[in-house]
């Protein structure tokens, strides 16, 4: 089932284009990687997706029978470092009526966050910093979440505990993820890859047929 369909979309600042004419499209429970190097234009898609910027021209089509609530992961944190890991995610909770107490640990321990929980969340390594706030961004049960470059300035280990726990959250909530990365061996978790470069999008396919294509 597809969840959101992109056609022809193009953001420009100024004279400048940042994304030129991108078509693609995000199904359900599926894992998209976004990849390229720094200033292709993965920041900008991800704030067009999620409606914090606007495009130029083009279309974005969210299917309807989905819960529009996404869940988004920025590349810079918004969570506050003088705040335990509960505070800051109970915080959160507290924002939607429906989620209980009980909902939070749940979520908590899925991800593993509850073993550093009544840490202050500015005393945590980046690879828990990212874990919690993947929790954060799951709160509400989205269907779908975008994540910025979740794994940039982690160590390897981190790196791979990510992707462990992205991979879970796919499997077991059947959750869509749309991540950007510039790690190539990265896209190869992904079901889908697009390659964004200048702002073109150069390739797009899964990893065995883009293996095939690029060798
Ligand atoms: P990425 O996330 O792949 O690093 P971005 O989407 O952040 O790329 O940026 C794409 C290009 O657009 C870059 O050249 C960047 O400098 C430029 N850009 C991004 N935001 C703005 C802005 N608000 N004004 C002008 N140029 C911008
Ligand atoms: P990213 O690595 O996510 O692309 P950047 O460091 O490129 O982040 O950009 C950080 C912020 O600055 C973003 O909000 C982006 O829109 C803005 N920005 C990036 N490039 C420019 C630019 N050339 N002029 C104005 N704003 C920019």
């Amino acid at each position: 089932m597809k969840l959101i369909e992109v056609s022809n979309l193009t953001k420009k600042y100024g004279n400048f284009t940042a994304l030129d004419n991108l078509s693609m499209d995000i199904y359900a429970g599926q894992l998209t990687a976004f990849l390229g190097t720094n200033g292709a234009g993965k920041s900008t898609t991800i704030n067009l997706l999620t409606g914090i910027q606007q495009p130029t021209s083009g279309k974005i089509d969210y299917n309807e029978s989905y819960s529009k609530d996404i869940g988004i992961v920025f590349q810079n944190s918004i969570l506050d470092n003088k705040l335990t890991v509960w505070q800051n995610l109970a915080t959160r909770a507290y924002m939607y009526k429906h989620i209980t107490i009980q909902d939070l640990e749940n979520l908590m321990s899925q991800t593993g966050v509850n073993q550093f929980s009544h840490k202050r969340y500015g005393d945590l390594s980046g690879g828990m910093k990212r874990k919690v706030d993947i929790t954060r961004a799951l709160i509400n049960h989205p269907t779908l979440i975008f994540l910025d470059e979740p794994t940039t300035g982690l160590d390897a280990q981190s790196r791979i505990e990510i992707w462990q726990l992205l991979k879970e959250l796919q499997q077991t909530k059947n959750l869509a993820i749309f991540l950007t990365t510039h790690y190539l061996e990265e896209a190869e978790y992904a079901d889908n890859i697009y390659i964004l470069q200048k702002g073109q999008l150069i390739a797009h396919g899964s990893a065995n047929t883009l293996k095939k294509t690029y060798g």
